[in-house]
């Protein structure tokens, strides 16, 4: 059953990890259902639901011929202009083409090229990206943030961008290193079942404390371990242990619902500047 717009499901709060509940807390913002994340000023972030209709992209959400997307992109523009206050015009969402790459680029700068290359991480500046807010999608992909002293960082982390680096390249790209990590609703240590050769090339990478069990893989883990690597203290980064196929009533899953599946959002910006 899908969520119906303009609330949140009961057991929305209740499925967040009680260590993350401090930092991530489900809210409705414009008659969505979303899980506003709070982080050290002035960057906010949220992750989006499924929400009834429309969808933030069916598919194509970088491809501004498709409409439902385009008409829930300004939407969610909408709402992060409310949950900022009011004070500043509504945020441009910067929404590359995601290929599983770990190329990371700043959102001004991503705006201003001209080939828009695909790009799987923005880092947004509150001095260089001021009026942008990062938006990258997903179904069953791990969002990272990493929140630093001067900017942030949002990265799209499948498999393949984790085990190539995309949450070190996030960091390398953002001025200095980053504090505090917060992994967004993905496919969790519960669900992800894949192939022995796959297991074994994370094990080999990250350790064995990335395979819960046999045949299994922890994408949280990794992410966690590739948090550290740059910094981040395991106690610095919050998971709401939001398992998106587990919770497929509330968001996306490629694996649960198939390749035609939407995609959620998360988005990344600077208040007040
Ligand atoms: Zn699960």
């Amino acid at each position: 059953m899908l969520s119906s717009a303009g609330s949140v499901p009961a057991s929305l709060g209740e499925r967040v990890h009680e260590l993350a509940a401090e930092r991530v807390r489900p809210m409705v913002a414009g008659e969505i259902p979303l899980l506003s994340v709070e982080l050290p000023e002035p960057f906010r972030a949220v992750f989006t639901t499924r929400w009834d209709s429309p969808h933030l992209s069916e598919a194509r959400p970088f491809d501004l011929r498709d409409e439902a997307g385009c008409a829930a992109r300004g939407i969610l523009a909408g709402v992060l202009g409310c949950l900022a206050g009011g004070a500043d015009p509504d945020p441009v969402l910067v929404s590359p083409q995601q290929v599983h790459g770990v190329r990371v680029a700043g959102a001004a700068e991503y705006m201003r090229e001209g080939t828009k290359a695909p790009c799987d991480g923005l880092v947004v500046n509150p001095g260089l990206d001021a009026g942008l807010a990062a938006l990258l999608v997903f179904a069953d992909c791990v969002p990272v943030i990493l929140v630093g002293e001067v900017d942030a960082a949002l990265v799209h982390g499948g498999w393949r961008g984790l085990l190539d680096g995309i949450v070190q390249q996030g960091a390398a790209t953002m001025t200095g290193p980053p504090g505090l990590a917060v992994i967004g609703p993905s496919i969790g240590p519960c669900c992800y079942q894949v192939d022995s050769q796959l297991t074994a090339g994370f094990r080999r990478r990250f350790g064995s404390e990335i395979v819960p069990r046999e045949g299994y893989l922890d994408l949280w883990e990794v992410a966690t371990k590739a948090a550290g690597e740059v910094g981040v203290a395991r106690q610095n980064v919050v998971n709401p242990r939001l398992c998106t196929m587990c919770n497929r009533d509330l968001f996306f899953s490629h694996r649960a619902d198939g390749a035609g599946t939407g995609r959620h959002g998360a988005a990344l910006w600077a208040t007040g500047v």
